[in-house]
């Protein structure tokens, strides 16, 4: 495998790719640690996933820069998720122990009788991932299941390769065994490798196209799935934000949201929906707003905007571009590709006079691009916000927070945001509904994703 930078196209590093045979051979190693590894008291699994913290911390600097260096994003953001992995890690550590917790349900000396709920490892998990947040998306993964007492055999996506053995570094220096924790080098036919194996349960972060596949090929095999996917995520700004934050705070917040990460978050902003009242003034302060971020080599610090990951996506966004402005929308920014050697990102693009029947509006975009509908009411909102396959996040700016709450509970979304955007907590959990996925990661729901119940029957 090549690691390449995709600011430059300049070769970082070649890798010698996994293969069906060594695929094989840490499947079996995975197998033979599991029992030993989860028979460790938990405070050993505990210990280890704090040094592994400690280690994240010391080498913060040096891990942005390899993130940054393979996959583009601007060193600030590489910080910023190593950063805000600290909080998670500490999250996971304090509540295992509460989750793992067995619960007796009776207790009846009459009847002699006791029933009690305790979990069990579900024994090695693939992790299959990807690189858009390598370090937040594995981690949600595989360090509640080390925690629980599985064995992991973690497949990055080819675009964060050295991230993910960086991640296998630190994991066994903090004394996980190397079989406990194994990383595979490759492409998505190594992931076809890793799913021919005796797993316990196959955990994706990916499209959902990947998704399908993998669902498809494990679907009759009677294991855990998991499928943390793509979304589409809609916000909708109510005429009565000029009452509360304001319309040009909101313009700036929603611009974030959109293109933090080149706009390659799985929640990130993808569809605006607009109060008429506000319209005019809220796409103003949107398209200043994404004027004035600055864009660059990923490598300074200075950077917001830099390159995307995968350059194959830029025909992917000029496909909607097109489709949009067909359609008869309108680009009121942007919509070019740009960089050398036929281009390394688009333009930061905002899109106007766009309907739901454009692809732009139902296709996850991953990219710094943007549609923006004006709408009636917050009747109109809620429809046009619930058309969609997908259903990972979606957010009602508005000052009253009645009218917020009544129309979060309408929206078909596993997280439902009052006045933020593309945002995740390490105690809320992480679920996509619909064509974003199955299950959750994260909060003590994403501890239970890796335990499977054992129902203890006792008398006498
Ligand atoms: P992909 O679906 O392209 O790939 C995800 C992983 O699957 C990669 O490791 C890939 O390998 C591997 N893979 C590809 N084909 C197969 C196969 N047939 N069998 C097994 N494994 C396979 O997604 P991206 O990596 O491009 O990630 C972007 C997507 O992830 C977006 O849709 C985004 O929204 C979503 N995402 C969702 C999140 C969530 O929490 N809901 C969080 C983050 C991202 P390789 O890349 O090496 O080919």
């Amino acid at each position: 495998m090549k690691v390449t930078n995709p600011a430059n196209g300049k070769l970082i590093q070649e890798l010698k790719d996994d293969t069906l045979s060594s695929v094989e051979a840490k499947y079996q190693a995975a197998r033979r640690a599991q029992g030993a590894w989860a028979a460790r008291p938990l405070s050993e699994r505990q210990a280890c996933i704090e040094k592994f913290k400690q280690g994240v911390i010391r080498d913060t600097e040096k891990l942005a820069r390899i993130m940054t260096d393979e996959t583009g994003k601007p060193i600030s953001q590489s910080r910023n998720e190593l950063k805000g992995l600290i909080g998670r890690l500490d999250f996971f550590i304090e509540s295992t122990a509460k989750v793992l917790k067995p619960e007796v349900v009776l207790d009846d000396p009459a009847q002699k009788l006791k029933e009690t709920i305790t979990l069990e490892p579900l024994g090695v998990i693939a992790n299959i991932s990807a690189w858009n947040y390598p370090w937040f998306v594995g981690s949600n993964v595989y360090v509640p299941a080390l925690l629980t007492g599985n064995t992991v055999i973690y497949k990055p996506s080819e675009f964060a390769t050295l991230t993910g053995l960086e991640m296998g570094r630190l994991l066994h220096e903090a004394g996980v065994p190397s079989d406990a924790f194994s990383v595979l080098v490759g492409g998505g036919e190594v992931g076809q490798a890793l799913l021919k194996q005796k797993i316990d349960g196959v955990f994706f972060t990916g499209s959902y196209a990947t998704g399908k596949k993998i669902s498809e090929a494990v679907g009759g095999r009677m294991i855990r799935v998991q499928m943390e996917l793509g979304g589409k995520d809609p916000v909708y700004i109510a005429d009565d934000v000029v009452n509360g934050a304001g319309v040009k705070a909101v313009a700036e917040g929603t611009a974030d949201g959109a293109f933090y990460n080149n706009g390659q978050s799985c929640c990130a902003v993808e569809r605006i929906y607009v109060h008429e009242k506000i319209y005019d003034e809220y796409v103003s302060h949107f398209v200043k707003t994404v004027e004035g971020f600055v864009s660059g080599d990923p490598a300074d610090d200075k950077t917001y905007l830099s390159v995307l990951t995968r350059s194959q996506q830029i025909a992917v966004l000029e496909d909607q571009i097109a489709d949009a402005v067909a359609k008869g929308a309108k680009i009121a920014l942007g919509g070019k590709r740009k960089g050398p050697n036929g281009g390394t990102t688009i333009e930061p693009t905002v899109v106007l006079n766009v309907n739901s029947s454009m692809k732009l509006m139902q296709e996850e975009s991953f990219g710094p691009m943007i549609g923006i509908q004006k709408v009636r009411d917050d009747a109109e909102a809620l429809s046009l916000m619930n058309d969609s396959e997908y259903g990972l996040t979606a957010g009602i700016f508005c000052t009253d927070r009645t009218r917020g709450k009544n129309l979060l509970e309408g929206v078909h979304a596993g997280s439902a945001y009052w006045n933020c955007c593309d945002r995740v907590s390490p105690r809320l959990p992480w679920a996509g509904r619909g064509h974003s996925g199955v299950g959750a990661t994260l909060s003590t729901y994403g501890i239970l994703a890796f335990v499977q119940t054992k129902g203890w029957h006792e008398r006498g």
